[in-house]
């Protein structure tokens, strides 16, 4: 692992360029509307591995594997329940992932060993572009080292990347900010793995919606988790991160008494005023928190923060994201007042 990163555009010679990259074999970083992700043939063991590698992710952290169309689906996966289809319709292309029995044709390396596979149609057009023009299906975890807070920027990519793989595209700031709502189906029902952008409510009207009770809870040393991911401390910045729940005043109040050299205050942006301490805010709506979370973590690293006092974010649709990745950024401390 020693390249010159390149950092490409979305032209149509850089996207020919990283497709041809892709179909090669090579690990390429690309935009999707989620967060940047890490690319390579999801059929290519050798390429596979060298994700896991670029990010130094644990190997038993299944991929998702991304595709053009909801006509690929039977390619790769089989047993695909008719609630699939609807929901497909509904949400894609778009941030859902869907756990399915995987198919032979794609490797053990992309699932991490499971019998099954997760989903994704990328509503984002250079991502559309580039599975289409490498003729591959395209496994892609998040584009950051392992740990680190995903990269919803090319600049993050490259900051974590750089001399990693041999190219980074560069589509802009990623719109949804939080990786995809992961889901799988158990007699009629849908369970819910990881939160995203589409929430369990709209879910919910097309059938039973089962959370995940890791989506808010530590998973106990050893304790079988469904999706694998959940299981790890990440989205994490260097800083120590302590959730504040608990009424705004109480919050301000709390952020003011414990100011101190290397502590800072991540409170929303409609709190900015009132907060006596340094601060860098996320944000007030949950969609305008989800697309600022992992950019404020990462700026809190830049400027050497070693202590972050969050404000607890709303639950509410893409908030259940906001706050199940907060919670993994926090090592699950949360002080309620
Ligand atoms: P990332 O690629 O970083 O967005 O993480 C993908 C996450 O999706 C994993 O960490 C898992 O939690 C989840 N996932 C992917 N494939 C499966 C699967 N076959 N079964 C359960 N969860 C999965
Ligand atoms: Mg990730």
């Amino acid at each position: 692992m020693n390249y010159n990163t390149k950092l490409l555009s979305t032209s149509e010679r850089d996207i020919a360029y990283a497709a041809k990259l892709l179909a090669d074999g090579e690990v390429v970083g690309i935009p999707t509307e989620t967060v940047y992700g890490l690319a390579a043939d999801a059929e290519n063991e050798d390429a596979v591995k060298r994700i896991f590698e670029a990010k130094g992710r644990p190997q038993d952290n299944p991929l998702i594997v991304h595709i053009a169309d909801v006509a690929q689906l039977e390619d790769y996966v089989h047993d695909i329940p008719k609630l699939a289809y609807k929901l497909a319709e509904k949400f894609c292309p778009g941030p859902l992932t869907m756990v399915l029995p995987k198919k032979d044709r794609i490797p053990d390396v992309t699932s991490a060993g499971l019998d099954t596979v997760g989903i994704r149609i990328p509503y984002h057009p250079a991502a559309r572009k580039l599975i289409l023009e490498s003729g591959k299906a395209l496994a892609a975890p998040s584009a950051n080292l392992s740990g680190s807070p995903s990269p919803t920027t090319a600049m993050h990519v490259m900051n974590d990347m750089h001399g990693r793989i041999p190219a980074v595209v560069d589509g802009g700031s990623c719109p949804v900010g939080v990786e995809s709502t992961v889901i799988s189906f158990e007699d009629g029902k849908i369970r819910l793995l990881r939160p995203g952008f589409i929430s369990a409510d709209e879910l919910s009207e097309f059938a039973e919606v089962i959370c995940d009770k890791h989506i808010t809870e530590a998973a106990i040393d050893g304790e079988q988790v469904r999706s694998p991911g959940m299981k790890y401390k990440h989205y994490s910045p260097k800083a120590n991160v302590t959730i504040i729940s608990g009424s705004v005043s109480q919050y301000i109040d709390y952020v003011n008494s414990h100011g101190g050299s290397g502590v800072y205050a991540m409170p929303f942006d409609s709190d900015k005023d009132n907060c006596k301490i340094p601060c860098i805010t996320y944000g007030d709506t949950p969609e305008e928190q989800a697309a600022k979370l992992f950019g404020v973590l990462r700026e809190f690293d830049d400027i050497g923060a070693k202590q972050v006092y969050a404000r607890c974010p709303s639950t509410d649709g893409v908030g259940l994201a906001v706050y199940n990745r907060l919670l993994r950024a926090a090592g699950f401390e949360i002080i309620s007042l």
